[in-house]
């Protein structure tokens, strides 16, 4: 993990980050490239670019220009020394952060995983003003997800959700599930709301009961169960080559995390089957969860 950006300022009505981590501070990319560099030359394959908000980058620093020109610059440092034995990933962003200037930086980095994890929370409109995030739409994101397609023709999405917020009609969750079924999501975290005190949601008199919520949770855990699975079989029918970051922990099977944030499990074919580093593999089968994959001849 390799930390850019701290704080947020924003105050969805649900989060306590800003009444704990008000102040904004952001890295320079020297700084960060630096840090980049000495992991990279410790063998990690994997930085995963994170920071609280990562929308609010430079917005204490002005003259650093926003996280797009972070990951840009940060992939131009490292791309001729690394590119093709490690990688890039961020953490997570939010729909209006997919915008013009974002989608050029997504299309031009050189090292970066073809996967975007999108913080959303809901798709009704109505929800996201009640969360405090009615500044962007899901109709936005439903379009830069169009746009993103035209140059990752495959790409990892997972998104976060928050079932049962105050107010949920059952109307809004239906209009919740659509979007989710519509979209390309390949996984999702779906949290059934919980107050917390000291924030303006918990103090909403409408509150979902529990047992609506954890309903609805279920049947959204359920369609991503699906969309996930029809994610891993494609590929699987489509002999996708992947490449996996091997955690290196031992055990019968290698484990490791291919671009698409998938698990796999690497079948060793032989002694030598390497326990560390991004290799190529190949999908062989589904396991519960992941994939189980095997070392590409080619790459052998
Ligand atoms: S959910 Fe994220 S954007 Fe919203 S207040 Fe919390 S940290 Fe900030």
């Amino acid at each position: 993990m390799l930390k850019v950006q701290d704080g947020c300022t924003h105050r969805c009505t649900y989060c306590i980050v800003p009444s704990l981590r008000h102040h904004v501070a952001s890295r320079s990319a020297a700084e960060v490239v630096e840090e980049a560099r000495r992991l990279l030359a410790q063998g990690y394959a994997e930085l995963i670019i994170s920071g609280i908000n990562l929308k609010q980058y430079g917005r204490d620093q002005p003259q650093l220009g926003d996280f797009w020109d972070l990951l840009q610059n940060l992939d131009n440092e490292l791309a001729r020394d690394y590119a093709g034995r490690a990688r890039l990933r961020i953490s997570s962003v939010e729909p209006s952060q997919l915008n013009e200037r974002g989608l050029q930086v997504l299309k031009a980095c050189r090292m970066l995983c073809p996967h975007l994890h999108i913080s959303l929370q809901h798709a009704s409109q109505r929800i996201l003003r009640r969360m405090g995030r009615g500044h962007y739409t899901a109709q936005d994101l439903a379009s830069a997800l169009e746009r993103i397609q035209a140059f990752w023709p495959r790409f990892g999405l997972g998104c976060d959700l928050i079932s049962g917020f105050p107010g949920e009609k059952e109307d809004d969750h239906a209009e919740l599930l659509a979007f989710c079924q519509a979209m390309p999501f390949t996984y999702a975290h779906v949290f059934p709301y919980s107050p917390r005190p000291g924030t303006a949601a918990a103090s909403f008199p409408d509150q979902v009961a529990e047992s609506i919520q954890a309903r609805r949770a279920r049947e959204l855990r359920k369609l991503f169960q699906e969309k996930n699975r029809r994610f891993r079989q494609k590929l699987l029918d489509e002999n996708a080559l992947l490449q996996i970051v091997l955690e290196g922990e031992g055990g019968e099977r290698e484990k490791g995390v291919c671009q698409y944030y998938l698990s796999c499990s690497l079948i060793k074919s032989n002694e030598t089957a390497p326990t560390r580093g991004l290799v190529t593999v190949q999908a062989k089968a589904l396991t519960s969860k992941g994939l189980a994959v095997s070392l590409d001849q080619d790459s052998r």
